[in-house]
Order: C-alpha cells, then structure tokens, then sequence
C-alpha cells in the first residue's frame, strides 16, 4: 500500500518511509504486554497516524515492503529492500529515506544497505523495542527522530544511520546489546555517532571504513547471495557442524571463536579440511568488543582471515558480499580490513 501526506509548507526535506514490519508495528491485546505480541502486525498507515506531528517536518510518502517480525528476514527480502532504494535515491524525488524494521536483526539488514546502497543521502534504520499498542511505546518518538534525521543533510554520507532512544548509531559499529531495554542499541567500544536533543540531531564522529559510495560491492544481477554460516565456538565443540555447513554448500564459514577468535581443535580441523576444498574461514569472536586480527601464526598458514572487529553477524554479511566478487582470500582479507 503507498500512502502520502502532503505537508502545507513547500520546503520541508521529502522523505519515504518503507516499513518491513517488527516491534514497532507489533500488536498486543493489553497495553501492559511488552513481550507477548504479534510482531509487523500493524501497517504502515496507522504507523503514521500515531505520530500526526511528522508533517511538520517532512512531507512524507510510505510503503509497505513487507510485514515481517525480522528474526525472518532472508536474503530475497534484503535484495528486495536494496533494489527499492537504489531506485527510490536515482529517481531523485527524495531527499532521505527511513526503514522501520524489527529490532532483532536491524544491525544486519543496516549494515547490508550499507555495503550496497549507492547514494550519499541519509537512510536511517528505526525500531521499537515495545510494540505500538504499549504503554509508554517508544516507536512513534523513534520514528519522529528518524525522519527528522533522514531530512538533515548533516546525516548525508555517513553511512547508514539507526535512530533510537535518542541515540544515533552507524550501521557498522551497532549490536541489540539488551533483550528488552529501549537503550538497546550500542556501538560497545566505538561508541554513538551523536545524540538527538529534543528533536535535533547532534554529531560526533563518523565510521572510517568504506561504505555506500565507497563501496566495491554491487547487487546488479544479482539474485541471491553466496552462503556463508556462521558458527560458535564453545568449550568441548567438535567439527559436525563445520562438517554439516560444508555438506550444505556453504561457500563460507564465519567461526565465533573464543576470546581473540581462537578455534577448539576439534572444529579446527573441521575448518581446515572444508578450506581445502575452497571454503572461505573467517575468525571471528563471541567477545562482542575488541578486534581479531592476529592470533597464533598456525591459524594463518591454515589460510583462516581474520574478520577484524565485525560481530560474527556482520562477518557473516561481508563475507557473502565479497565472495559475489572474488574467491581469492588476499582479495578478501583486504575487504575485512577496509569495510
Ligand atoms: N522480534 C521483533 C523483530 O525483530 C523484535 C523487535 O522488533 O524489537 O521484528
């Protein structure tokens, strides 16, 4: 369904919105319940009507990509999302965009666009972490914040931006850090790229690492993504599950190691017998802070890369993108360390 809401004042920044469902469109019988209730069960029509002031501040056209609670999303559905941007930015009739999304997977769906949306102008992630129908929903203030951010310039090329709690973080660098709390998303160690205050987006700081326009990575033909699974390491792990990744096809693995993504031996040799047969590994930590880089020299003449300080999550994102461009592992490493 698209919807439109044309603002009285001319010069108000254009902004789509294009909702794919989650908690911020989630539904519950009762306003005291926060965790039992239909996730994407609201459309994007009574999204707005919650949030009437928005016209004040942009003037606004929506679509509904999808209704989704975003533990589901796959790959066709983010294909289908980026495609929808790209034409949405070259057709050159908005001036910013905002996706509603479940919280659960926003930081993955975030940083994808990222790595494959070509175009400077603001596209900000937004969630909720209470489902509309709450007492105290946190949705239609995130959702006021981040179509004011998508209509600040000061949010052009910056990569793609997530908007709540007040908070704005870069779609690289954020994790859903809590289960419940509307303080969800953090940038652990890198930190917010700014604040917003009453409304008003304040910046700090800005990701180094290439994105958007920077980009290599491409989605043109293509129709679906390189497999790459990831899995977590843990004490008296074995390789059946390397094993049973390589058995389906995998065309990468992304292995959670422990601390600085060191690997149980078990599942090691379960990773270097799937490298031999041309599998891309990738060391990556559970920590959920810090960097891998090094390690012991052994794990580099197995030809493991490293996934530098990427959660496994977005490991797992960077890895499928580089392999639609090569499977030569400099190649690739060289990816982890600029993106
Ligand atoms: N399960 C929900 C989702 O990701 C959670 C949320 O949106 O907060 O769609």
């Amino acid at each position: 369904m698209n919807i439109d809401i044309e603002s009285p004042t001319i010069k108000l920044p254009r902004i789509k919105i294009l909702a794919t469902g989650g908690t911020i469109a989630g539904s519950a019988a009762k306003s005291t319940q926060m965790s039992e209730y239909k996730a994407g069960a609201i459309g994007i029509q009574t999204l707005l009507e919650a949030v009437p002031q928005i016209k004040d501040y942009a003037n606004i056209t929506g679509e509904q990509l999808c209704q989704i609670s975003s533990n589901n999303i796959t790959d066709d559905i983010w294909l289908q999302i980026a495609d929808r941007v790209n034409a949405i930015f070259q057709a050159g009739d908005t001036d910013g965009i905002v996706i509603a999304h479940g919280t659960d997977t926003l930081e993955e769906t975030a940083y994808f666009l990222n790595l494959v949306i070509k175009n400077e102008k603001p596209l900000v992630l937004v969630g909720a972490m209470r489902p509309a129908t709450a007492i105290s929903a946190d949705g239609p203030n995130n959702l006021l914040n981040a179509v004011r951010l998508a209509g600040n310039p000061e949010a052009r090329n910056k990569g793609v931006l997530i908007a709540m709690n007040d908070e704005i973080n870069g779609a690289r660098e954020a994790t859903k850090t809590n289960t419940s709390h509307v303080s969800t998303f953090r940038a652990n160690e890198l930190g917010y790229m700014g604040y917003i205050n009453n409304g008003e987006a304040f910046f700090y700081r800005a990701s180094l690492r290439k994105h958007t326009l920077n980009s290599e990575f491409s989605l043109k033909d293509l129709v679906s993504l390189p497999y790459v699974e990831i899995i977590y390491g843990h004490a008296n792990d074995s390789r059946i599950l390397v094993d049973a990744a390589v058995n389906a096809g995998a065309r990468g693995i992304v292995y959670a190691g422990m601390g600085n993504g060191s690997i149980h031996e078990k599942a090691e040799e379960g990773l270097i017998a799937a490298q031999k047969q041309g599998v891309v590994i990738v060391r990556s930590s559970r920590c959920g802070a810090g960097t891998v880089k090094g390690g012991p020299i052994r794990y580099s003449k197995e030809k493991f890369l490293t996934g530098d300080s990427l959660n496994p999550q977005k490991a797992r994102i960077l890895l499928s993108l580089a392999l639609t461009k090569t499977d030569k592992l400099d190649e690739i490493q060289r990816m982890f360390n600029e993106y």
